[in-house]
């Protein structure tokens, strides 16, 4: 039986990471501290003898006396809201939290997978981005601390490839969504489905004319599966290729929740990124990978799980 650590596994996507590497046959320990996790992501699992939960800050040591075949580092705040409000925490994570979940897969002989994002790209000047593009990032303003710590999360995980042979793994993982996403984590995804249920203003930020690519959280997890398999150490996109103005996007919600809400432009936010959207083709070619789930079924899927009063 393979084990596996998946940091940030009380979180959105570690917590299906923990459902799926467990129906897959995986011995599964989920590690997060809760900042911006929910216990009540795994809450399911807590009987499972191959599932266990450590409660822990990947930016202190980290000690496991089993024995690992793959580390997985998805703890990090990732929603700009989240992020900004905790930046020290945010850059500790990426930095320290990388080091030492590093040093602990080197330690196990374990393989390495980093969670890293589109934010490496910044508000990038190529549309699409494929993995070779270096990105525009403002290393000193308000996202900084989430882009820059994923970037130098990025270096230290090949430096210690090069270095010292450690199999590595780099997802740069593009807007996700799906349930178990926190109601209120202030992401597009949640915001408008919340405003559009309560029938409330739709908070467009800017003009609503810059895009994003959305990817249900089932096509992301099985991407992320296909690469722990692979021999791939260098950077590949997940993502979903179809991209959407936020605009569009405000109204595809609205018709789907059947919602009466209008929609309210407000300020676009300092460094919003103006375009978004994955090259896939490398994780087309070396994963056999692409989305399978169309927008609006995910969509349809996500509005049910908010309704239940998540
Ligand atoms: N956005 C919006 N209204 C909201 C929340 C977000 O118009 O209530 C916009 C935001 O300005 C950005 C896009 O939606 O252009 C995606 O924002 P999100 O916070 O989900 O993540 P990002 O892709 O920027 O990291």
């Amino acid at each position: 039986m393979k084990s596996v650590l998946i940091t940030g596994g009380a979180g959105f996507i570690g917590s299906h990471l923990c459902e799926f590497l467990l129906e897959k046959g995986f011995k599964v320990i989920a590690m997060d501290n809760v900042v911006t996790g929910d216990i009540r992501n795994i809450g399911h699992l807590r009987g499972n003898a191959n599932f266990q939960y450590i409660n822990h800050d990947v930016s202190r040591h980290i000690s496991i006396n089993d024995d690992l075949d793959f580390v997985l580092h998805f703890a990090s705040p990732a929603s700009p809201i989240d992020y900004q409000k905790i930046p020290i925490q945010t850059l500790k994570a990426g930095s320290l939290g990388t080091h030492n979940t590093i040093g602990l897969a080197l330690a196990k002989k374990a393989k390495y997978l980093l969670a890293s994002t589109s934010e490496v790209y910044g508000d990038p000047l190529v549309n699409p981005q494929p993995e070779t593009y270096w990105g525009n990032v403002n290393p000193t303003g308000i996202r900084a601390c989430y882009d820059e710590s994923k970037r130098f999360s990025e270096a230290l995980t090949m430096a210690y490839h090069r270095i010292h042979g450690l199999d590595t793994k780099i997802v740069r993982i593009f807007n996700t969504f799906g349930p178990k996403m926190r109601k209120e984590d202030g992401r597009v995804v949640p915001n408008f489905i919340n405003q559009a249920l309560k029938n409330a203003p739709i908070t467009v930020y800017g003009s609503g004319n810059q895009t994003r690519s959305f990817c249900y959280v089932s096509d992301l997890i099985e991407g992320i599966y296909r690469l722990m398999a692979s021999p791939l150490n260098e950077p590949v996109n997940i993502g979903n290729p179809e991209e959407h103005t936020i605009l569009e996007f405000a109204e595809l919600i609205k018709k789907l929740a059947k919602s009466k809400s209008k929609i309210a432009f407000k300020p676009l936010p300092q460094d919003d990124p103006h375009v978004r959207c994955p090259d896939i083709t490398k994780a087309k070619k070396e994963l056999k990978w692409q989305p399978k789930v169309e927008l609006r079924e995910g969509l349809m899927k996500t509005i049910k799980w908010f309704m239940k009063g998540n």
